[in-house]
């Protein structure tokens, strides 16, 4: 990767925050990471990038622990089990694919544990896909008051990922409807603060249309760094 790419990348953000007025600092980039080498990290981090997503445990632990004395942070942006839910609270600032009560209790017993505030974002399976994870829409309000109740998480707001397409224009009424819900949960005051909801949404082939359409956080790999392995 070059520092071009990141440019690019920051200059397409600023872009299509401004086509919708708002501000280019309104949306932040996460570097997605997976399955890029340690180098790679340290170049995004010279050219002045400081949030990264990983997506796997095992692979995460090694990069968290050798660049740990620079000023990062890191989301969790994979599948979660509830017994890797230790070393999830452990390593990362932000876990993004909250989906059902059980993770969120482990994740809070440990934050806890490790006096750690633990920021969440709750992932939607915006697509209904079976193959993906994430609470249904129409269970997010429930899951959502639960985690509330019974955890000291801190939720930041919603995450998802429409169903893969070869037209970014296809994900738009995905992201809109995550949007959307994402107001009217506002509304029920379930989010950590409910004037500055986050919205994770948009990836390398689709990030400039989630902007357009609300989103505060964009996840972008292969734009950034190249096709992976
Ligand atoms: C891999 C991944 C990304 C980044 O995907 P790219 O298409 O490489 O930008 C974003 N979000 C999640 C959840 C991922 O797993």
């Amino acid at each position: 990767m070059t520092c071009d790419n990141l440019q690019t990348i920051e200059k397409n953000i600023a872009l299509a925050a401004e086509r919708c007025g708002r501000s280019a600092d309104s949306v932040q980039l996460v570097a997605v990471s997976k399955r890029k080498d340690l180098e790679v990290i340290q170049q995004a981090i010279s050219c002045g990038q400081q949030v990264f997503g990983e997506n796997y445990l095992q692979e995460a632990e090694q990069k968290i622990t050798a660049l740990k004395n620079k000023k990062l942070c890191w989301h969790f942006i994979g599948h979660l089990q509830s017994n890797k839910a230790r070393i999830a609270a452990e390593l990362f600032d932000v876990i993004e694919t909250v989906d059902r009560i059980k993770i969120a209790r482990a994740l809070d017993r440990h934050a806890v544990a490790l006096d750690k505030d633990l920021r969440v974002f709750v992932q939607v399976n915006i697509g209904r896909e079976n193959q993906k994870h994430g609470v249904l829409p129409e269970d997010a309000e429930e899951l959502l008051v639960l985690i509330n109740r019974e955890t000291q998480l801190k939720v930041l707001g919603l995450m998802g990922m429409p169903p893969y397409s070869n037209d970014p224009e296809d994900a738009r009424r995905y992201f809109r409807e995550l949007k959307q819900l994402s107001d009217r949960l506002a509304g029920k005051k379930v989010f950590a603060d409910n004037t500055d909801v986050q919205l994770s949404m948009g990836m390398s082939a689709d990030y400039m249309v989630a902007i357009e359409e609300g989103a505060t956080l964009v996840r972008v790999g292969t734009a950034l760094f190249g096709r992976r392995a």
